[in-house]
């Protein structure tokens, strides 16, 4: 079946009447969440507190934040209930390395759907203790990363024309984690921090291969990455060119996330609102890093800036990237609760 031809789930129609309501609030980054509960080997594993992964890999495991799915559910369920009660209707599995792809540096190949099936349920556990206090209906987004490689640039300045990996290697890679996801009841897919819209488009297909295989349609939401001063993505495109790239897919939202701050996305954010006609979200980085990668830019200072982007209506649901905590999502609730939603075809 054509996959424009299948049904909607669900949540779609709510999503989509709630998006004309009011600027939906997407959850913030689970990075320095996960560095404050100062994680050792042990607890990564789960062989000292938590579950023991039955996935076997002979590589250390420090660092690989998506395994902590498996090994501390617990703990992560705490920091997207603390999302989701700071504001947040949207709220973003940690799977943004669950690929095939992405998990070969850790060895950690055959978790890869129960990273992304268990990633969704963990956060639906979270979503539902929030619903059952306040009575607001919150989303399970499927968050995809763009894996560690890309389709459409050398990594080899000698090789021009050497792929580390090609479009049929991401389109079964990026299958297997959408599948995982609709499994563990994921309520939409967002495929995020794009750098190489090629790898998204590897994307954009496996999910409506799975989405004809599950028998119905999930809303996508796409969010690029603008990489540098010119205004372009690392693989080269400006804002309008990204849109056209992904228009096919029919996304419910389009955007722009990470890579830069709240001001610094702002010409960009404008130029993709004014080519897309769908909902646009953006979800900037607390500031830019400093001298030791970390962010500094405090929540009422990201919101302010954030509350810029809805006063001149260039937005639809807004979140934050690295750096920002539920103190910032709750911040950015906040100021852009009084305006309204942009208007969109
Ligand atoms: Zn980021």
């Amino acid at each position: 079946m054509h996959p424009f031809s299948l049904p909607f789930s669900p949540a779609t129609e709510e999503l989509r009447a709630l998006v004309k309501e009011r600027i939906l609030i997407l959850d913030g980054a689970m990075g320095t969440q996960i560095q404050s509960l100062g994680l050792s080997e042990e607890d990564y594993t789960g062989k000292g507190s938590g579950h023991v992964c039955r996935h076997h890999s002979d590589h250390p495991q420090k660092g690989n934040n998506d395994l902590l799915i498996l090994t501390q559910p617990k703990a992560l369920e705490e920091i997207h209930f603390a999302y989701a009660m700071a504001g947040a209707d949207i709220v973003e599995t940690n799977t943004f390395s669950s690929t095939t792809i992405a998990q070969a540096d850790y060895g950690m190949e055959e978790a890869v759907h129960d990273l992304n099936a268990e990633g969704a349920r963990v956060v639906r556990r979270a979503l539902d203790r929030a619903t059952a206090e306040d009575g607001r209906p919150r989303f399970v987004a499927g968050a995809i990363g763009p894996t560690n490689r890309t389709a459409s640039l050398s990594p080899d300045v000698n090789d021009p024309g050497f792929r580390a990996v090609t479009f049929d290697d991401l389109r079964v890679a990026y299958g297997q984690q959408v599948r995982g996801l609709i499994a563990g009841g994921a309520d939409l897919i967002l495929i995020e921090t794009i750098f190489d819209t090629l790898n998204a488009k590897a994307a954009i297909f496996a999910c409506f291969e799975a989405f004809a295989e599950a028998g119905q349609r999930l809303p996508l939401m796409i969010s690029g990455t603008i990489t540098d001063a010119s205004g372009r993505t690392l693989s080269g495109q400006t804002p309008t060119a990204f849109w056209h790239s992904v228009a096919h897919a029919r996304p419910f939202t389009v955007g722009l996330n990470c890579a830069l701050g709240a001001s610094a996305m702002r010409p960009h954010l404008a130029e993709l609102a004014g080519v897309a006609p769908v909902a646009i979200c953006a979800y900037p980085n607390a500031g830019l890093p400093n001298a030791f990668g970390e962010y500094d830019e405090g929540p009422e200072d990201t919101a302010r800036q954030v509350a810029e982007f809805a006063r001149e209506g260039l937005v639809n649901v807004v979140g934050g990237c690295c750096g920002t905590t539920p103190d910032h999502i709750r911040a950015i609730a906040e100021a852009v609760a009084g305006f309204a939603p942009r208007r969109f075809a």
